[in-house]
């Protein structure tokens, strides 16, 4: 069984404000007792993190399990992904068309792939990137664009959950208001 992980990704914090914004829902996640204050080894590619409160059902859809794991809090300009696969396509922000990157098969679709791939490193050089979309030759910063599976998140404030059931609606809705009326993204995967 490999280790399950949701990233919580603020799409509004900036460079500057994400280190206020995360140290502002940390507080908010151990007052309402989702997470406790003390840092244990919790999380993977961490040294340490916040294990579960007592109240963590609060969070989630279905409390069956018990999530054996914590929080690690990541600020910085980062590139979230989902962990194994890819996202297979994105949607573009200005028509709605889908830019495939693979086909049914998982066969790489070169010129696509391509682009993208170096926006996306662009972005993570810089913080800043456009990509063209081929349908309506527009092109749109990285950040508008959706993704198949919300497989990518480009942002500077992430919360990265590890072996928890899935978060309820209402409490991506508080934390989102906690952030200061931030719109989230929740990026999962494996590893
Ligand atoms: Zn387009």
């Amino acid at each position: 069984m490999g280790d399950h992980f949701q990233i919580i990704v603020d799409l509004d914090a900036t460079a500057t404000g994400a280190a206020d914004a995360g140290a502002r829902a940390l507080d908010w996640l151990v007052r309402e007792e989702i997470v406790r204050a003390e840092r244990t080894d919790c999380v993977l590619g961490a040294p340490t993190g916040h294990p579960p409160g007592e109240r963590w059902a609060k969070a989630v859809l279905e409390p069956d399990w018990k999530p054996t794991d914590g929080l690690d809090v990541k600020t910085g300009r980062r590139v979230f992904l989902g962990g194994q696969g890819d996202a297979r396509y994105a949607i573009c922000p200005r028509c709605a068309v889908r830019t495939w990157f693979y086909t049914e098969t998982w066969e790489p679709i070169e010129e696509a792939s391509t682009a993208f791939g170096e926006a996306i490193r662009a972005w993570d050089a810089t913080g800043e990137a456009k990509a063209r979309c081929p349908s309506c030759e527009q092109s749109s910063d990285l950040t508008a664009w959706r993704w198949d599976g919300d497989y990518y998140a480009f942002g500077y404030l992430g919360f990265q959950f590890w072996n928890w059931p899935e978060f309820a609606p209402r409490f991506l809705a508080d934390l989102a208001r906690v952030l200061g009326d931030h719109r989230v993204v929740v990026v999962g995967g494996k590893l």
